[in-house]
């Protein structure tokens, strides 16, 4: 292992995916997490592993890394992800004109995009509008965040990596011109310790830009806060991810989570991550936008509805919204950009091409300490406890928890579908493999 320690500031998707990618390359990492798994954006998404059909027409970066770590983060988290297919539908009486720009954007990037037949679709599934005109089949999945950022965590973990949840950073270390470290606030006990590091990387998400603010008056990192409301239904309507075929707009999107539907999103600009009033208005607007593509939604209650906020880097003429600009991702040097050395901080991306946000931060890192180690995380199969009659006892050993209740869930999770797999008591069992 390296004698390199890189201290990571946020356990969100990006975070945790930089913290596996280093680690496996033999850096010495920590991460620093304020909250605890998915307290962040990442906890707070529409739940789509993107295909990159949805950027297709009009951000083809984005739209080519998604399909390529689709395919990954498939292959190394499968235990997250359900293959869920995707649809994008237009509707009778709709303008066509987007259908073109779309097509041609899915062959250039690379994504797999096949016309369906519309009676059989009506057969297949029987919730969908009967005023679908056409639609298209492409690789859209649904992941759980919360499985993919532990593996992640517990995969760093397995590589050496220390992750410490309820620890907040409230300042940087700097020797002149160089930021030696962290210093960091337990937000339980208020104890306050220091952390050295050779670099420090601020994946802190929507809260980044306002932490160099604040502690360094650093302001080149320039991000636009755009918040998106999502409403949950508590049932699962069809087998695809349904969209619609129309340049990316507000409601157009019903992705069926497991057992639920979530319905999602809007987006408006926002001053603080932590500030995000759900609007009632925006609740109606996406329950009538939702039962344009399933019908029954309109008479259905609101199971919950929740927001989360991007940070996507501000490009100059941004619209007010957020809405038409890039999702793509961006590394802020802040040696080059404010003579900081030590210091990079992350900006944009989406949690679908998380890992190779990763992999390009882990390439500069190399880059910067004259490391020739090159990226693994295409081929590492992220870890997963899997409870089985021969393991239980450990794992009962590791994390306090009983042999009868263990036993308990081995037989609920070992009768269960995939779709609802989704268990309360086995996300009790990673956290405490995570915390311990
Ligand atoms: C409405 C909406 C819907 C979306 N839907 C999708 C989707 O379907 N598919 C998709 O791929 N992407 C989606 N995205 C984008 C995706 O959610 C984000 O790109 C991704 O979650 C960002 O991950 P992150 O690690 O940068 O941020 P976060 O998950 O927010 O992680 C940052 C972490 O830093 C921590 N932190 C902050 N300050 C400090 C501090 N001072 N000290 C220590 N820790 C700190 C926070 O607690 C947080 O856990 C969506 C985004 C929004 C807003």
């Amino acid at each position: 292992m390296s004698k390199t320690k890189i201290a990571v500031i946020g356990a969100g998707a990006i975070g945790s995916a930089i913290a596996h990618d280093l680690s496996s390359r033999g850096f010495k990492v920590s991460v620093v997490e304020k909250g605890n798994i998915i307290g962040g954006t990442s906890g707070r998404f529409h739940g789509l592993l993107h295909s990159g059909a949805r950027y297709a027409a009009n951000d083809i970066k984005t739209a080519r890394e998604s399909v390529q770590d689709n395919k990954v983060i498939s292959r190394i988290a499968g235990h997250c992800v359900e293959d869920t297919g995707g649809l994008f539908i237009s509707l009778e009486g709709e303008d066509d004109s987007y259908k073109e720009a779309f097509l041609k954007g899915c062959a250039k990037a690379g994504i797999e995009c096949r016309p369906v037949d519309i009676e059989s679709l009506k057969q297949e599934e029987p919730f969908i509008s009967k005023s679908v005109k056409s639609a298209f089949l492409v690789p859209d999945k649904v992941i759980n965040s919360f499985r993919y950022i532990a593996s992640l965590l517990l995969t760093a973990k397995s590589e050496g990596a220390d992750v410490l949840f309820d620890t907040e950073v409230i300042d940087f270390k700097t020797a002149g011109k160089n930021v030696t470290g962290i210093r960091t606030r337990n937000v339980r006990t208020g104890k306050t310790a220091d952390l050295k590091a050779d670099l420090v990387i601020n994946a802190s998400g929507a809260w980044s830009s306002r932490l160099l603010f604040k502690s360094l008056n650093i302001r080149s990192m320039k991000t636009i806060l755009s918040a998106g409301t999502m409403i949950v239904f508590d049932s699962r309507f069809t087998r695809y991810v349904l969209n619609r075929l129309r340049p990316p707009s507000d409601g157009d999107i019903i992705v069926p989570f497991f057992g639920q539907s979530i319905v999602g999103t809007t987006s408006f600009l926002v001053n603080s991550p932590d500030k995000v009033r759900i609007d009632k208005d925006d609740i109606e607007f996406l329950k009538n936008e939702g039962s344009k593509l399933i019908p029954v939604i309109k008479n259905m209650p609101v199971h919950r509805s929740y927001s989360g906020v991007r940070a996507l880097v501000a490009q100059a003429g941004s619209d007010p919204t957020g809405r038409e600009t890039s999702r793509d991702f961006m590394i802020f040097d802040h040696s080059k950009l404010d003579d900081m050395a030590g210091l990079l901080s992350i900006g944009g991306g989406k949690l679908s091409t998380s890992r190779l946000i990763a992999k390009d931060v882990g390439d500069h890192v190399c880059h910067i300490f004259g490391s020739k180690e090159r990226s693994k995380t295409n081929r590492i199969q992220l870890e997963w406890p899997k409870l089985t009659n021969d393991n239980l006892s450990k794992i009962a050993e590791k994390t306090g928890l009983s042999d009868g209740f263990l036993r308990e869930v081995l037989e609920e999770t070992s009768s269960r579908t995939f779709s609802d797999m989704y268990s309360p008591a086995m996300d009790l069992i990673i956290s405490r493999l995570l915390f311990d």
